[in-house]
């Protein structure tokens, strides 16, 4: 309890210390604090301040030059009465003068409250002028500033009238004494005022979402006081509530993994039977019914609550028939109960239960395993707020899968592949994909369960891994085996996934040709030298690894390595060579098919029927990225991946996906895979709660959307950094009276300085970045060093491994530490580090996908603050500014859909000779039994009659779903395909040597990042 009680304290510590950050770095940028100045005001100041009409006029840039350097803010709203309307309006103002000293002096504040009467017949009215001209003479010393309110009347499009009132600065642009005319902590009140909520109607209406908008800001945010008066505010923020994982008011039943492995069955139905009675009480009729009564819903409101009440059910009914599942199959129970001993090994008592909505798609996806011609025509994408714990999750079902598959007989081969959409596939994930898999390997062997011991492989594109390690390695290959640092560049564990030692060493075997991960430990319980993780692509096809972990762009391999067929299959053999692995086509230095260099043992039979190499499961992470180009040349991809497999082994996987967003999710699965989609979890009935996942009372995530008044985005940047590092410094300087000012413990400070010391300025293109790095290392002025660092897509592996682990694990002393990390949509995937909880973002993302997965990555563990920098000039980021609470709140709806197609005729010219050489290497080649790797030996095998270009034809047609009725133009484009191909083998040109030379496209894609045109998606390279 102690324990308990210290953590909910730290929290609370760090929440008061994120909402005193946020002040320091408001009061700063409007110089609340300050009194004199050497500089002038207009250069420091970017919050607050109000230029005058005139030089907003004569700037010349319209509307734009208004939203850059503002001469008014105020607020607009829609009156709840008739009018006219009457009530009251406080200006506070101060102006700066510079003294015969050339120091500049702050005046008195200007503090004046005055009432108006708005007619409802006048469109536009001022108001306060005499009063503010006087104020404001008062205070600078001298006649000439002026300003006045305006107010203006219209309709508005939600209906009845709205009006703005607005604070305007109508001093001159010069002055022949003051030097600057502009007004400064400029704020607007307005009391007395009765008013309705506007509806945001940027966003389709909903039974779950609250649309209504109390106020608009006028060149910045509106706030209400206690009192319900309406005040202006220099930043628009939102915030997020850390989630619950558990909605019902019920006691949580006991998901510890040690319960769920000594009793599995009892864990499962107690969480059935809260879920069945939570349904009844909050989807029933009667609770719909007594919904739409209070918010007023529409009938078709209630006809889509009434829809997800049957989406509800259905998820019910699959948990329930898992419950039953693991009730009556007792491989299927075995496999969990040992799936949970294998996670709370490899938790390592760093958590020690799964959270419900875990055990939830657990036991709605069991049937994928028990029953997969069942699910297998079905995508289940798990939809969940980042840090819920999806790889987790994925990997309960993958290691229930893998154990499931060793009871059943498959003794090797390949379970699972996951595949990551971009480069950065992060090294943190690497470890706990390998974690669970040692974990794993550990429960089978106390289980003695026989067969291969499962295993890991890291199948990534070319540059971070080798495909092959060459015996004759030319000079500048990078993976020469003779180089004897090339093993350590090659390391992508840390810590040994089954001991949890940093004692990893990497050794290049020469006698089994294997590059390994070696724990030299002594209590290590793995017994064997070499860790069983393979990061080398032969290698992978050697030992199959029953997990493999990549990239995706690895996919498109398969039309140009004979070596792929585990991936859809069964090898050719096994080499009678012991740790030789599996064995496949014959080559020219390879008789038999070894690929072990110089091997000429003979090759022996496989261990396992070949149907049973089929892979369970194909996982795609990140599915929302998987759009345009790239996503339509992964379509015809995935079509040949379940074409093959379904053709060698009599199925096609089931495939499991994660997203970011709902959005058109239905569409892009239908699209992508050819398959149905179903999400989990299903969304509650409102917002905020939800079985699995409920709003706490405490702060996730703080949001400061700023605009930068009159100065640079990068000049504001730099302010806030300074500021941000400046502050979070004094918490080691003078922690006694800074935790004074914040209310809090002194004895905190130590934690807050480590936890809120470093700063991640994110960029959405590498120019912004570029421009921030630079600026900022001259620019940022704090007393001590600043260490700074980047993770882009330009970063080197071996770098981001530094910068992942110096972040994790900081140096003692502050002054060591990383300060701030410039990082790019990279970054935004699968980094998660408790240590980033303040980030500085540079304009609104291009997606909002990307927005809500980059501030994702902080605050994971405590509440982060997140400023957001508005590019005010550009019309997006001005859209968002206005309604930053919302778009904070509701991102999800505001995604936008993802643009994916199957039928493009342009990508199939890319994709189709790939897929045609696939089928060769996969189908053909296997069953003439002789190498086809050259146009003769194509040539001749055709003429046995196995192969015929119309059967080919037809195999294509079927693996892409096409139909010619529905889309004649690809299929007669195929079918031209198809005939140049035979012409090209049946009186091949001079030179044409390979069968890929026949191809009247071109050979195949190397990566299905060859037609990457849609930059900014990829995390390799941003524009
Ligand atoms: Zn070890
Ligand atoms: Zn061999």
């Amino acid at each position: 309890m102690a324990i308990e009680k210290s953590a909910t304290e730290n929290y609370r510590a760090a929440e008061l210390f994120v909402e005193w950050l946020e002040r320091q770095i408001t009061c700063s940028g409007r110089g609340d604090d300050d009194t004199f100045l050497d500089v002038e005001p207009s250069g420091k100041y970017w919050l607050g301040r109000l230029a005058s009409e005139d030089f907003v006029a004569n700037s010349g840039l319209g509307e734009r030059g208004e939203r850059l350097e503002p001469c008014a803010q105020g607020i607009r709203l829609r009156p709840r009465d008739e009018g006219p309307w009457k009530f009251s309006i406080r200006v506070w103002a101060v102006c700066w003068i510079r003294g015969k000293d050339r120091v500049w002096r702050k005046s008195e504040r200007i503090d004046e409250k005055f009432s108006v009467t708005v007619e409802a017949s006048s469109a536009s009215q001022t108001f306060g002028r005499t009063s503010l001209d006087k104020a404001l003479s008062r205070i600078a010393g001298t006649p000439g500033l002026s300003a006045e309110i305006r107010t203006e009347l219209g309709s508005c499009t939600n209906g009845g009238a709205e009006l703005a009132i607005i604070l305007v600065n109508t001093s001159p642009e010069t002055h022949k004494i003051l030097k600057d005319t502009r007004l400064y902590e400029c704020k607007l009140e307005i009391s007395g005022l009765n008013t309705r909520p506007f509806i945001l109607e940027a966003l389709p209406d909903s039974f779950r979402y609250d649309r209504r908008i109390e106020a608009y800001g006028v060149n910045c945010g509106v706030s209400s006081t206690v009192e319900g008066d309406l005040v202006t505010v220099d930043t628009v923020t939102a915030s997020k509530a850390r989630p619950r994982f558990w909605g019902s008011t019920e006691a949580e039943p006991d998901l510890s993994f040690e319960s769920l492995e000594r009793n599995p069955v009892s864990s499962a139905r107690g969480l059935r039977d809260a879920l069945a009675r939570w349904g009844a009480e909050v989807w029933g009729q009667d609770a719909l019914k007594r919904r739409a009564n209070r918010y007023d819903w529409s009938p078709q409101m209630l006809a889509e609550a009434e829809a997800g009440a049957r989406d509800f059910k259905e998820e019910l009914d699959r948990i329930a028939y898992g419950v039953e599942l693991l009730e009556k199959n007792d491989l299927l129970r075995r496999s969990f109960q040992l799936m949970n001993r294998a996670m709370s090994i490899s938790s390592r008592g760093k958590y020690v239960n799964w959270r419900p909505f875990q055990i939830g798609f657990l036991l709605a996806n069991l049937r994928a395993i028990v029953e997969p011609e069942l699910e297998s025509d079905i995508v289940d994408i798990v939809w969940f707020a980042t840090g819920g714990g999806k790889t987790e999750t994925y990997l309960g079902l993958v290691v229930t899968a893998s154990l499931f598959d060793r009871l059943r007989g498959k003794t090797t081969g390949i379970t699972a592949w996951s595949r990551f959409p971009l480069r950065m596939l992060s090294l943190q994930q690497m470890q706990r994909f390998a974690d669970a898999v040692a974990s794993a390997e550990i429960v089978r062997r106390e289980a003695n369960i026989s067969g291969a011991p499962f295993s890991l492989g890291f199948f990534v594109g070319q540059g971070a891994t080798p495909n092959s390690i060459k015996e004759d390695a030319p000079s500048g290959d990078p993976w020469d085996p003779d180089d004897e640092l090339m093993p350590d560049r090659l390391r992508v564990l840390r810590t040994c996934p089954f001991c949890n030692h940093e004692t990893i060493r990497m050794v290049f075997n020469r006698v089994l040709w294997r590059l390994e991960h070696q724990c030299v430990s002594e209590g290590c319980p793995w017994p064997e030298r070499a860790l069983p993780f393979y990061v080398v692509d032969e290698e992978i096809y050697r030992f199959l690894p029953t997990v493999l972990v990549g990239t995706l762009d690895k996919a498109a391999l398969i039309a140009m390595q004979a070596s792929m067929r585990g991936f859809v299959g069964a090898p050719w053999g096994l080499c009678s060579r012991d740790g030789h692995g599996f064995v496949y086509a014959p080559r020219a230095k390879r008789q038999n098919g070894c690929l072990v260099p110089g091997c000429e043992s003979l090759r022996g039979d496989l261990p396992i029927a070949e149907s049973l190499f089929g892979l369970t499961f194909r996982l795609q992470d990140e599915l929302h990225l998987l759009r345009d180009s790239l996503g339509a040349v992964d379509a015809h991809y995935e079509a040949l991946y379940d074409g093959l497999e379904q053709e060698l082994c009599g199925f096609k996987p089931k495939i499991l996906a994660s997203s970011a967003t709902l959005t058109g999710y239905e569409r892009q699965a239908e699209v992508l895979y050819r398959r149905k989609a179903r999400v989990f979890p299903q969304q509650g009935p409102s917002a905020v709660e939800g079985f699995w996942t409920a709003h706490s009372e405490s702060l996730m995530r703080r949001y400061v959307a700023v605009a930068p008044r009159g100065v640079t985005i990068e000049y504001a940047v730099d302010r806030l950094l300074t500021e941000l590092q400046r502050n979070v410094r004094r918490l080691s300087s003078e922690p006694e009276r800074v935790c004074h000012e914040i209310g809090i413990d002194s004895r905190y400070a130590p934690d807050l300085l480590s936890l809120y010391g470093t700063d991640v300025v994110y960029g959405n293109t590498l120019r912004d970045l570029d421009a921030v790095v630079r600026s900022m290392e001259t620019q940022v002025q704090v007393v001590g060093r600043l260490n700074t660092d980047s993770l882009t897509g330009r970063t080197e592996f071996e770098s981001v491994r530094e910068i992942l682990r110096r972040l994790e694990k900081p140096e003692p002393d502050f002054q060591d530490r990383l300060h701030l990390i410039s990082a790019s949509s990279m970054m935004s995937h699968g980094v998660d580090i408790d240590r980033l909880n303040v980030m500085v973002m540079l304009g609104i993302p291009l997606t909002t996908a990307e927005f809500i997965q980059a501030t994702a990555r902080i605050g994971r563990r405590l509440p982060g603050l997140v400023f957001v920098v508005h590019k005010i000039g550009r019309e997006r980021d001005a859209g968002v500014f206005r309604s930053f609470p919302k778009y904070v709140e509701q991102g999800d709806r505001f995604v936008e859909p993802v643009p994916v197609t199957r039928r493009s005729r342009r990508v199939l010219e890319r994709t189709v000779a790939g897929l045609e050489m696939a089928r060769i290497l996969m189908i053909h080649e296997p069953n003439s039994k002789v190498s086809l790797a050259t146009l003769r030996a194509l040539k001749k095998y055709i003429g046995s009659s196995r192969f015929t270009f119309s059967g080919e034809l037809d195999a294509l047609v079927a693996y892409l779903g096409l139909n010619a009725d529905v889309d004649p133009n690809i299929c007669s484009d195929l079918e031209r395909w198809m005939r140049g191909f035979e012409r090209n083998i049946v009186d091949p040109l001079p030179g044409m040597q390979f069968p890929s030379d026949a191809s009247p496209t071109g050979k195949p894609m190397r990566s299905l990042r060859d037609v990457e045109e849609q930059v900014p998606l990829f995390l390799n390279r941003i524009p």
